[in-house]
């Protein structure tokens, strides 16, 4: 389950900042695309939580939306999975955004 791997590395990283400071949230912005299921990941934080700064944080997930450029027709597209295609019929899409797994903020006592 590569959730587990992330959610460790969330959770280093923001031990890494806050310096000890206890946890009250964190907000994490997953794209669609990202391939991470935010409900694995919420139960990968509480386990990867516990006994840390971060024992009984909130987990705020924003999930962002796939977006894409098509390189025909320059049209811009919505994705919902990796394999899309522009309404001119064009699978030759630039990916914009929908990949994100960013921490956007975490919020300390
Ligand atoms: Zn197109």
């Amino acid at each position: 389950m590569h959730e587990l791997a992330i959610t460790e590395s969330i959770v280093e990283s923001v031990e890494g900042r806050v310096h000890g400071a206890k946890v009250l949230r964190v907000a994490l912005e997953i794209g669609k695309l990202s391939g991470v299921v935010p409900d694995a990941l919420r139960a990968c934080f509480e386990l990867c939580a516990e006994g840390t700064v971060m024992e009984g944080a909130a987990l705020d997930i924003e999930e962002t939306p796939g977006r894409a450029r098509c390189r025909d027709c320059d049209a811009q597209v919505e994705l919902l999975d990796t394999i899309a295609l522009c309404p001119c019929g064009s699978a030759n899409l630039a990916m914009l955004s929908g990949n994100e797994l960013k921490i956007r903020s975490v919020e300390v006592v």
